[in-house]
């Protein structure tokens, strides 16, 4: 997944503590052959290779995470849209390459998680356009967190914590107190600004410094507007408190596009969901939930 695993439990037994480490990590890279975007023969790259010429059929799994990520582009009125991919497919950030204004424009009306086409009955996908390309970078770290701590769970684990990059989920305790989560600073990653005591939930960090390169004074960073393909600049960095890491994942990179306004809009409408967000003047803003205890 191209980011750092960590895993915290509480085990009886060492031995079997440490094999159950280790299903996590299997359980991850499993998660990671079924969708990521750089294998090319992950079920994702199968996908985005033939879904424009006709129904593409696919695993329960796979499917049910894809109408999860298209229901988040309800909600978030297509600031989520797994089709950034259309334009994202351009972007190389590592080596610092962006698409031409011209190949913008051309990928520009792919993105719309309208073309994606779903059949549950069939379990097929299929894209209503040529040029559709889908990704679950948003989503699949969260959803990879989860499935984690299912495994635990399901075994016995009653205090653990799991992350996978900026998504974390937690269960029970550590020790006696709650588990802590740090928010970083996004211009300086040695600094935290804010720990977050969590007791059997979820957070993610979206930032605009995870994967990124500069040029000519913008920032190009790894998550994207839908509706112009470029990098938003109103957020530095959205993080979200939940039940679970899928959502929260899903919702920290929607806020990072929706910016503070709209994000804290939708944020105080779902609930038992809070966000904690700072802006490009590094300014802290948070949800009603979590104003209330500033
Ligand atoms: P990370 O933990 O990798 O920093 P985020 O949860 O912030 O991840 O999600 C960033 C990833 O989401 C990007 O690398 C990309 O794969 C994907 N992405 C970028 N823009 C969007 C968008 N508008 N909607 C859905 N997914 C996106
Ligand atoms: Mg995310």
């Amino acid at each position: 997944m191209g980011t750092a695993i960590n895993v915290e439990l509480w085990h009886e037994d060492a031995e079997q503590g440490r094999n159950l480490t280790r299903s996590v990590l299997d359980e991850m890279h499993r998660i990671d052959d079924l969708m990521s975007t750089y294998k090319p023969d992950s079920e994702l790259s199968l996908i985005n290779a033939n879904a424009a010429e006709g129904p593409v059929t696919v695993s329960t799994e796979l499917l049910s995470l894809i109408i999860r990520a298209l229901d988040y582009s309800v909600i978030t009125a297509g600031a989520f849209d797994i089709t950034y991919a259309s334009a994202g497919q351009y972007y190389d950030y590592r080596n610092g390459i962006k698409p031409s204004d011209s190949q913008l424009q051309q990928a520009l009306p792919a993105i719309n998680y309208r073309h994606v086409k779903i059949d549950p009955q069939a379990a097929t996908i299929e894209f209503m356009r040529q040029g559709v390309r889908i990704d679950l970078g948003g989503i699949a770290k969260g959803y990879a967190v989860d499935r984690s701590m299912e495994i635990l769970r399901s075994a016995g684990v009653e205090n653990a914590i799991v992350s996978a990059g900026g998504d974390s989920r937690v269960i029970g305790k550590r020790w006696d107190r709650p588990w802590n989560v740090g928010i970083r600073n996004p211009r300086n990653k040695h600094d935290i600004v804010s720990m977050i005591p969590l007791e059997n939930s979820a957070i993610s960090t979206s930032g605009d410094y995870e994967r990124y390169f500069e040029e000519g004074g913008v920032r190009y960073h790894h998550i994207l507007n839908p509706g112009t393909g470029t990098s938003p600049h109103e957020v530095y960095s959205s993080s979200i408190i939940g039940a679970v890491a899928t959502d929260t994942d899903a919702l920290s990179t929607s806020v990072l596009v929706l910016g503070v306004n709209e994000g804290l809009q939708l944020i105080n409408s779902l609930p038992d969901t809070e966000a904690i967000i700072i802006d490009s003047q590094g300014r802290m803003h948070y949800s009603a939930g979590l104003a209330q205890v500033q």
